[in-house]
């Protein structure tokens, strides 16, 4: 899952993008309007954290952008202490959610956490298949009740298949969603933490769609 942070306090960006990739997301940080608004133009995020007080082009103004270019992300708005009309144009322009500041940053973890689970229609922070659970909150992924160790990047991909249970997703799809802007991205790397996962998990989770991506489901449902 991959998300956009777009705050002009450079210290509260770097301290949400430290707790984001702890919680094992890929995060890109804008510092100002201009520069949010085109990345959420062109990037595919998962969901994107938005201040309202920006430079250069304000958070209600992007909002309404994003909005009417059909850029339907979820989005989690930031907004200063007892500005309630703030509130109320945000959610005018398109918010799925706010936080008012000074904030926890579990508050903001949770509330990202839901906005994406909703956005994926489930509406339990586990996810289940088959024998296979994670558990968005601690970040972790069970198999029979067993714990199952995985690297950050593996539990990414495979969370973001968990999201999109039962559909085909492409690799070039994961690869927008599970890297951050700036990181290396080679495509084959891909299937090698397929292949990892499919080692941890055993065969039949991952399913690979020949020409077109993979597909997570129960073992025994393989038939396309
Ligand atoms: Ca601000």
């Amino acid at each position: 899952m991959r998300i956009l942070v777009v705050e002009d306090d450079k210290d509260l960006a770097k301290q949400l993008k430290r707790a984001l990739e702890e919680a094992g997301y890929a995060v890109d940080v804008a510092h100002d309007g201009e520069e949010g608004h085109f990345l959420g133009d062109t990037e595919p995020y998962d969901a994107a954290i938005l201040d309202l007080g920006l430079p250069v082009l304000d958070g209600l103004s992007v909002l309404d952008r994003w909005r009417s270019q059909g850029r339907a992300m979820p989005v989690l708005v930031l907004t200063a202490r007892d500005r309630w009309s703030d509130k109320v144009s945000g959610i005018d322009a398109g918010a799925d959610d706010y936080v008012t500041k000074p904030f926890r940053m579990e508050e903001i973890l949770a509330r990202v956490r839901a906005l994406i689970r909703r956005a994926a229609g489930h509406a339990s922070a586990e996810l289940e298949c088959g024998a296979l659970r994670i558990d968005t909150r601690s970040g972790r992924a069970t198999l029979d009740g067993t714990l199952v160790k995985l690297t950050a990047q593996e539990y990414r991909l495979l969370s973001y298949l968990m999201h999109h249970q039962g559909k085909v997703v492409s690799r070039t799809e994961l690869i927008e969603h599970i890297y951050h802007q700036d990181f290396d991205r080679e495509s084959n790397t891909i299937e090698v933490f397929v292949g990892r996962l499919r080692k941890k998990l055993g065969e039949g989770y991952i399913a690979t769609v020949r020409g077109l991506g993979y597909r997570i489901q129960p073992p025994g449902d393989a038939e396309d």
